[in-house]
């Protein structure tokens, strides 16, 4: 038809240029490993992210390579952001809390060309490096150290751009970045995610119920940049044209108190375990730490407690409770307060801000209870599913089957949920065997193999048990073979050698079998019963 509208492509250059052009005075603020603050301006990251897409474009660099990236949270990692997939790259980001053995397997599977990395987490290169073979290395250097052999200076790359810079033609449903998330069963699963999905990703989360952000505001993304590409913050931030915090690796509470007050920030998020210290502190010590009035903290990845959500209140911030996944670039639903708060009571409005919140406009969601589609009447229960523009229909070139999609297109979450006739979705428990610690996946069933090849061990479950701090903790259910003598800390030792140190349970319990379902199939329900009141600390 004639006279309609062009057909342009949602590409991130686009998110690029209107943050250089319009936005250039705005600051971004990093801290460094050595507690020193950096500061830059958005003209200088529109500069730099353009020199990093042209100096890889000159290290030959093809449409769809990928660029692995070790780094924590700061204005580097931002210019990688944009300047990999404004080169026409695929921007991995690697989570460096994984084991090694972890790591290797996702460099190799994504087939990381490049690699950047910042130089205090080299030591994590380290335990993979001859396991992989990146072309090249670049070492974001923040410390004077020496580079390590064969290795080139991030700086370095970027000065070797001449200023030519001319993006490449990108079609809109290219990959712009990826992310692996673990697997319930099998190895990790790559998503790798579209210019188009982040575009509109990002337009959805800077409008007033998702984020809300303006030009006016200032945000500090706690959550890393390795993880779902911190939750669509950063990229939400460079559009609005919005002062940007990062925190380095420095993430605790002080440090973090000390930048919210320092830089008035208005906007922040993380894992609830990050805001655990800091509601305390604050607590504690309120004439101590100047916050913005109104301030909005971001509580997602793992359940946001009702406890939480009324502190914070109480002291004059507003909770975003959000929930998402690394599948969904990743935001899904935000709990924001609509009109029809205005007729609760206090209490009813507490419970449905720890309610995971309603959908961003363009993710649809339906309930699948054991007899079809539920109704959204807050009691039904079924699995979530989803779809939408910036949900992903397939993993990553997968080794296994991989069964998360239902026939007519819907990506099965794994969470079980209620909706409630406003649309509030209230997660009530989670049919994927793992176990979220601290924000970070931990597969049971990986932690089941590994003991149940220890020749003293006949078979062994792994369950979650709650923890005030990291929210959930492995307790390891273990039944030992005849005549065996083992103790809770050799078993711990035995995994140690395979698993991450965050990965080890933090209690082993002696059980003479693991219940069974009249299938055969581990019945982990009944040890979650029988161990209930468990909690470690
Ligand atoms: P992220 O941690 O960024 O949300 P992941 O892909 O690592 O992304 O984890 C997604 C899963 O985490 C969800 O399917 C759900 O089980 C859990 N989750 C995420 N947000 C919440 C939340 N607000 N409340 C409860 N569970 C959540």
């Amino acid at each position: 038809m004639r006279g309609t509208i062009m057909d342009y492509p949602l590409t991130l250059p686009t998110i690029l240029e209107h943050a250089g052009r319009l936005h250039g005075d705005q600051e971004i603020v990093s801290r460094h490993p050595d507690k020193s603050i950096h500061r830059y301006t958005f003209a200088d990251f529109y500069r730099r992210s353009r020199q990093l897409a042209e100096a890889l474009l000159q290290a030959g660099l093809k449409p769809g390579d990928r660029v692995g990236t070790l780094c924590w949270n700061h204005a580097e990692h931002l210019e990688m952001y944009f300047g990999v997939p404004c080169a026409g790259g695929v921007l991995h980001t690697l989570n460096l809390r994984l084991h090694a053995d972890e790591l290797a397997y996702i460099v190799n599977h994504a087939d990381d060309r490049f690699l950047i990395v910042d130089d205090d987490l080299l030591p994590i290169l380290e335990g993979f490096k001859e396991k992989v073979s990146f072309e090249r290395i670049f070492v974001v250097r923040h410390g004077n150290d020496p580079l390590p052999e064969g290795m080139e200076d991030y700086e370095d790359l970027l000065t070797a751009a001449e200023g030519t810079f001319v993006y490449p033609e990108i079609e809109e449903t290219a990959a712009c970045g990826m992310c692996y998330t673990s697997g319930t069963t099998g190895r990790p699963k790559g998503v790798a995610y579209s210019h188009r999905g982040v575009v509109l990703h990002t337009l959805s989360a800077a409008v007033p119920d998702v984020f809300g952000l303006s030009m006016r505001d200032c945000i500090l993304p706690i959550v890393p940049m390795f993880h779902a590409n911190a939750w669509g913050m950063p990229t939400t931030a460079v559009m609005t044209g919005s002062k940007i915090v990062f925190t380095g690796p420095h993430m605790d509470h002080e440090s973090v108190l000390e930048l919210l007050e320092s830089e008035n920030v208005t906007l922040t998020g993380g894992v609830p375990t990050v805001w655990l210290p800091v509601v305390d502190a604050l607590k504690k010590e309120p004439e101590r730490w100047k916050l913005k009035k109104g301030m909005k903290f971001v509580i997602g990845g793992s359940a946001a407690p009702e406890a939480m959500i009324r502190d914070f209140d109480n002291m004059g911030y507003q909770v975003i409770h959000a929930w998402g996944m690394t599948e969904m670039t990743p935001i899904g639903t935000t709990g924001v307060p609509k009109p029809a708060f205005d007729s609760m009571s206090k209490d009813e409005q507490f419970a449905t801000l720890a309610k995971q919140g309603i959908p961003l406009p363009f993710v649809e969601i339906r309930i699948m209870g054991d007899d079809g589609l539920a109704p959204w009447d807050g009691n039904t229960m079924g699995e979530l599913q989803v779809r939408g523009p910036w949900i992903a229909d397939s993993y990553y070139n997968p080794d296994d089957p991989i069964f998360s999609w239902t026939e007519d297109g819907w990506f099965r979450t794994g969470d079980v949920v209620t909706v409630d006739k406003e649309g509030y979705v209230k997660i009530t428990d989670r049919t994927k065997d793992l176990i979220k610690s601290g924000g970070e996946w931990i597969s049971s069933v990986d932690v089941e193999n590994a003991l149940m090849g220890h020749p003293q061990i006949k078979e062994a479950a792994v369950i979650a048990m709650p923890h005030e701090k990291w929210v959930e903790r492995p307790l390891a259910c273990v039944v030992l073979e005849e005549n065996a003598a083992l103790s809770p800390d050799d078993v711990r030792e035995f995994l140690s050698q395979k698993f991450a140190k965050w990965w080890l349970p933090d209690a082993v319990e002696f059980i003479d079998e693991v219940p069974r379902t009249s299938t055969g199939k581990f019945q982990k329900l009944a040890l979650r019963e029988r161990f209930s009141a468990y909690r470690s600390n």
